[in-house]
């Protein structure tokens, strides 16, 4: 299949819009841009388009979609019942990088939350995807717009490199300003619970709603079972081998690990927060690549799965990061992290 690209960086050509909706109606699947990351989208009304959403990023059939609406009313008819501590989050956080599960209504078909009784739902704040959504009155189920396993699409380029050839089209909005998935919460059980934390984080929910639970799968080893089948996966992950060092990670124990894989120097990168740059002075890899300030963890996690990407493209083979404190935006980043790095640290053995 010869792959349509559209350019919505600057303005949106509205005889290209009206090409991707009727498209969108007709059962294609096109990568579209968000705020978090690039999607890759089905009419939730159609099971055969949503079928090629996972044959296109060979997805495991039981990790299910994300349903992205324009506006409430579209919410409306998607689901049983908002509970009145998920319209306080609507109201808060929507639109934007949060996404919340409730009890799907009959009409919503088992391909489009892959057997669960439950959807995820959520509003992007992106004008390019929300003007396809109110414009086409179209509700689109997604997940990430990349090959299933690898990190995460946040430019159009990055979609490209997986999916060209395998999707009808691709929209280019530009680069994602979060840089990772959403925040998902459940808010079908008696408490809140959030499954996959993002950019809203459990404080920011907790200040609107009180107490949030944290899934026990995000604490502590990847072996518990996985409430959501999305969990359970490989995630994240770049051709690199992934070596989490803790923040000012020692020199010498860097040194050692590198000497005993007997890799080239050039095929390792070091990634470290802009602060401690003099730290790593003295240590000789070519590869050395700013993550973002500690101060200001936002940025670190925009640029975290373009620079895996990056290392990849330049042919690095191991990666040896710097971690962060797991708290507030720390969680995200550094569950993210970990999944990349298959929870490898780097320590004494
Ligand atoms: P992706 O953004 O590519 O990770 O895909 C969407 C993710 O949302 C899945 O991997 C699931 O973890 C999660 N998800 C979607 N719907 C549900 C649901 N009904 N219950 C729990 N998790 C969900
Ligand atoms: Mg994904």
């Amino acid at each position: 299949m010869k792959t349509k690209y559209y350019d919505f960086q600057e303005i949106i050509d509205e005889v290209q819009l009206d090409e991707i909706i009727k498209a969108y109606k007709d059962g294609e699947v096109i990568a579209f841009p968000t705020e978090t990351v690039y999607g890759l989208g089905a009419n939730i009304y159609n099971d055969q388009a949503i079928k090629k959403i996972y044959r296109a990023k060979n997805r495991p059939a039981d990790n299910p979609l994300i349903a992205h609406i324009g506006n409430m009313e579209q919410l409306y008819k998607l689901v049983e019942e908002i509970p009145e501590k998920a319209q306080i989050l609507i109201d808060t956080f929507w639109p934007g990088p949060l996404t919340i599960i409730f009890k799907k209504n009959k009409e919503i078909s088992e391909v489009a939350t892959a057997g669960l009784e439950t959807l995820g739902v959520r509003m992007p704040d992106h004008l390019v995807i929300e003007t396809i959504l109110v414009k086409g009155d179209l509700i689109l189920v997604a997940p990430s717009a990349n090959i299933s396993g690898s990190p995460s699409p946040t430019t159009m380029k990055h979609v490209a490199d997986d999916l060209d050839g395998l999707v009808y089209g691709i929209i280019d909005g530009g680069n994602c300003d979060e840089g990772i998935e959403s925040t998902i919460v459940d808010m079908t059980g008696d408490n809140p619970v959030i499954l996959r934390p993002g950019t809203i984080t459990r404080e920011d929910l907790e200040e609107e709603i009180g107490k949030v639970e944290i899934d026990e799968s995000l604490l502590g080893a990847s072996t518990k079972i996985a409430r959501a089948p999305g969990m359970k996966y490989k995630h994240y992950a770049p051709n690199a081998k992934v070596h989490i060092l803790k923040n000012r990670g020692d020199l010498d124990l860097i040194l050692k690990k590198i000497k005993s894989l007997d890799v080239d120097l050039n095929k390792c990168a070091l990634i470290n927060f802009d602060e401690n740059i003099e730290h790593y002075r003295k240590l000789e890899i070519p590869n050395k690549i700013i993550l973002g300030s500690i101060v200001d963890l936002r940025v670190g996690i925009r640029n975290l799965f373009r620079i895996l990407r990056d290392c990849d493209i330049l042919g690095i083979e191991h990666i040896f990061i710097e971690d962060y404190k797991e708290e507030g935006l720390g969680f995200s980043y550094m569950n993210r992290l970990k999944k990349a790095a298959n929870h490898n640290y780097l320590k004494e053995s």
